[in-house]
């Protein structure tokens, strides 16, 4: 945790919440989104200047500000599952970058849905466009020098993933800080979610970091060890 830099408000409705080197090619910027209290992320390989955005749902403008600061090119856009607060920035992104967008094959065909595209029209987003790349679990997604293990971990939704980057879990409504996403939507179930959080997330290396989906806990970001140790949700099976 020592390296992490927790900076101050840079924009009315995104706030960067944590900037971080993961090794000399690979950096990590949080970016905690106003509306629900989203977190999205950045993921920049620094030699190819390539970028990916996880769950950019929210304040496209800002994000993509923050991303032409840096000097980067978004190249991947990842859903780590198909509800609008995670999706309904797609459009956006994709339309001003040309990004591909890539989500696991069981929330594909949810996404361009006339639920999905009702709420993200509540939400101020847009209808998603048709992904580009359909993830089943253990893919890999390469960005550069970096590279993202697909952790297909059920239990939110059907097909919620989790994405694993040297050190770092990215787990999108599967696991909050001191959380678990809620079970009980469509497609949902309280036994799959912690199955997948018991065989997917709690066997990585206790040092590994989680970003949650959300910024619901006491803090921003989290260890696989801390939450073994104090989740109260994970605690008892
Ligand atoms: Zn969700
Ligand atoms: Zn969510």
């Amino acid at each position: 945790m020592t390296q992490l830099i927790f900076s101050e408000k840079e924009y009315i409705y995104m706030k960067v919440l944590a900037e971080h080197s993961i090794n000399n090619y690979t950096e990590l910027i949080q970016m905690r989104l106003d509306k629900m209290a989203i977190c999205c992320y950045l993921i920049g390989d620094k030699g190819s200047n390539a970028c990916a955005l996880v769950d950019p749902a929210f304040d496209t403008k800002e994000i993509l500000s923050k991303i032409k600061s840096r000097g980067y090119t978004v190249t991947h856009l990842i859903n780590t599952h198909n509800h609008p607060d995670h999706t309904a920035g797609n459009a956006s992104i994709m339309s001003q970058t040309g990004a591909q967008l890539f989500i696991h094959r069981l929330d594909a065909d949810k996404l361009r849905s006339f639920m999905n595209r009702a709420f993200s029209r509540m939400l101020g987003g847009s209808k998603s466009p048709k992904p580009h790349i359909l993830l089943n679990d253990t893919d890999t997604i390469t960005i550069g020098k970096t590279t993202l293990k697909v952790l297909h971990t059920p239990g939110h939704s059907p097909g919620g993933i989790c994405l694993y980057m040297e050190g770092n879990v990215f787990t999108g409504d599967t696991l909050f800080v001191g959380g678990v996403g809620r079970t009980d939507l469509r497609g949902g179930s309280l036994k799959t979610l912690l199955k997948s959080i018991h065989e997917k997330i709690y066997t990585l290396p206790k040092e590994t970091r989680v970003w949650p989906g959300h910024d619901y806990g006491a803090l921003p970001c989290s260890t696989v060890e801390m939450e073994i140790k104090t989740n109260p949700f994970t605690k008892s099976r």
